[in-house]
């Protein structure tokens, strides 16, 4: 049976189901190569599309295949061969074509760095809903989200969403004015016009825009008279339906010394928050930017960054240039122990094998409101098993005990359960950066406290 009626099929039920921007991102770029009874294999254009539609789509393929066929098929994704050609363009692709800047063809815009564009922002949970907001955005600015206010701690994406954002626009109009300023420049620049005498000028430059993106507007704080000259250009814009957005650390309310009526204006726009990127996600961003800059490293060796570096993106990509810098420079080759040294070096902590189990138990014990010998007993109940499943992960990832002498210290254990515990950890770590941000935490109690 082939299965290419089904494929054929579903792409046009989905069509309706997904949203469009999301439907010509994903599915037109999709190629249907070959099938079994169980299974389809499509072609896609890289490795990272692959794994950001295995995320976000694949659960939703196999249940429409589910539906329309009565059996199980599995999908199986082969990455495009350059000589291979891509599909002719779906008609969904020419109604929304993926807004990515054409490097060569079109001149860049001065403000914006060109290597921050939306097909390198890798999409997950902790981003989702800014970015297709943003995507939304880049096809009609100013009639969707508007005002756009986009928040989230430093280094996790900000400047490069909305970047990127003014970069979309940019390549499907060129004509669209655009300005791109930090809150910081435009202070100054205000300022500056004071002095000068030249407040019309800025006034006139500020509200001539179709777009205004202004970066980390939290410096707006305790600027007064900046405040009310931004108040007033966001007036301006938004009564003649031109865009603006927003990035802040904070959400609005936690603005301090705010005017009132700006914060309320802020408010009534839309918000949308960026989080931090779970493990499974540390990593694709990192095989991202070695694909971006052509380099190759070992897996084990980009699997050991995305576990260490939990902060975010921007240390991941600094840990990253510096593992890479060092290599070249000494012209190693970037094995496990190189890496791991040069981590070392970023993250200093007490040598590990000072680590002793029973500090371990300890912090762990105490974080949980266990006694010790709680922890090492043989009750079984979840408020038990966690905590000691967590000590016995951070044992095995702190020292070079065995799992053997570790399961000694936890009243004559099995290695076997020792495995078991630390695995569940490991897997519950990539999927919950709650949870692993908590164990982060315990880490660091217990390096403190075995370093002084
Ligand atoms: P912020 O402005 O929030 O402090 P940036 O936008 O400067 O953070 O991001 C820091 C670095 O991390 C940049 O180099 C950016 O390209 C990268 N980065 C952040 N989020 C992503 C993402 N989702 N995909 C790819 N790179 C990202
Ligand atoms: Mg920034």
């Amino acid at each position: 049976m082939n299965l290419q009626e089904f494929w054929n099929e579903a792409l046009s039920q989905l069509k309706n189901e997904v949203d469009p921007g999301e439907f010509a991102f994903y599915f037109s770029s999709l190629e249907f190569l070959s099938s079994t009874p169980e299974q389809i294999t499509l072609t896609v254009p890289s490795p990272i599309f692959r794994a950001q539609l295995e995320r976000i789509y694949l659960p939703q393929l196999e249940s429409k295949l589910a539906e329309l066929t009565g059996a199980t098929i599995s999908f199986a994704f082969q990455i495009r061969d350059a000589k291979i050609p891509a599909p002719k363009p779906a008609e969904a692709r020419s109604e929304t074509p993926r807004p990515t800047p054409n490097r060569g063809s079109k001149r860049p815009h001065h403000q914006l760095n060109r290597d921050y564009t939306l097909g390198n922002y890798v999409v997950a949970k902790n981003n989702e809903l800014a970015y297709s907001m943003t995507v939304a955005i880049s096809k009609d600015p100013g009639n969707i989200y508007n005002p756009f206010f986009l928040f989230g701690g430093v280094g996790l994406g900000k400047t490069h969403l909305i970047q990127a954002l003014g970069n979309a626009v940019h390549s499907l109009n060129e004509k669209a004015v655009i300005i791109y300023v930090p809150a910081e420049s435009f202070v100054n620049e205000f300022l500056t016009a004071i002095q000068n005498k030249a407040q019309n000028e800025f006034k006139k430059k500020y509200r001539n825009v179709d777009v205004l993106l202004i970066d980390d507007i939290h410096d707006f704080q305790n600027q007064k008279t900046v405040q009310e000259e931004l108040f007033n250009t966001f007036n301006a814009l938004y009564e003649a339906k031109k865009q603006i957005v927003f990035t802040s650390d904070r959400p609005p309310h936690e603005l301090k010394n705010f005017a009132e009526r700006l914060l309320s204006r802020l408010q009534r726009g839309t918000i949308a928050d960026l989080q931090l990127p779970s493990w499974e996600i540390r990593l694709v961003i990192l095989k991202s930017k070695i694909e971006q800059k052509g380099i190759r490293l070992p897996d084990a060796v980009l699997e050991l960054i995305a576990k260490k570096v939990i902060t975010n993106i921007r240390d991941l990509e600094a840990a990253l240039t510096q593992i890479c810098a060092y290599g070249e420079l000494l012209k190693r080759e970037i094995t496990l122990e190189v890496a791991q040294e040069q981590l070392k070096r970023v993250f200093a902590g007490p040598a590990q094998e000072s680590v002793p189990i029973d500090l371990v138990q300890k912090v762990v014990a105490e974080a949980n409101g266990l006694s010790v010998s709680d922890l090492k007993g043989k009750k079984r109940t979840q408020a038990m098993a966690l905590p000691r499943q967590v000590a016995m992960y951070i044992i095995r990832d702190l020292t070079e005990y065995s799992t053997t002498e570790i399961g000694m210290e936890f009243g004559g254990r099995d290695h076997t359960t020792v495995m078991h515990a630390v695995q569940k950890i490991e897997d519950k770590i990539k999927t919950e950066p709650v949870f692993e941000i908590k164990v982060q935490n315990l880490i660091r109690i217990i390096r403190d406290r075995a370093g002084s």
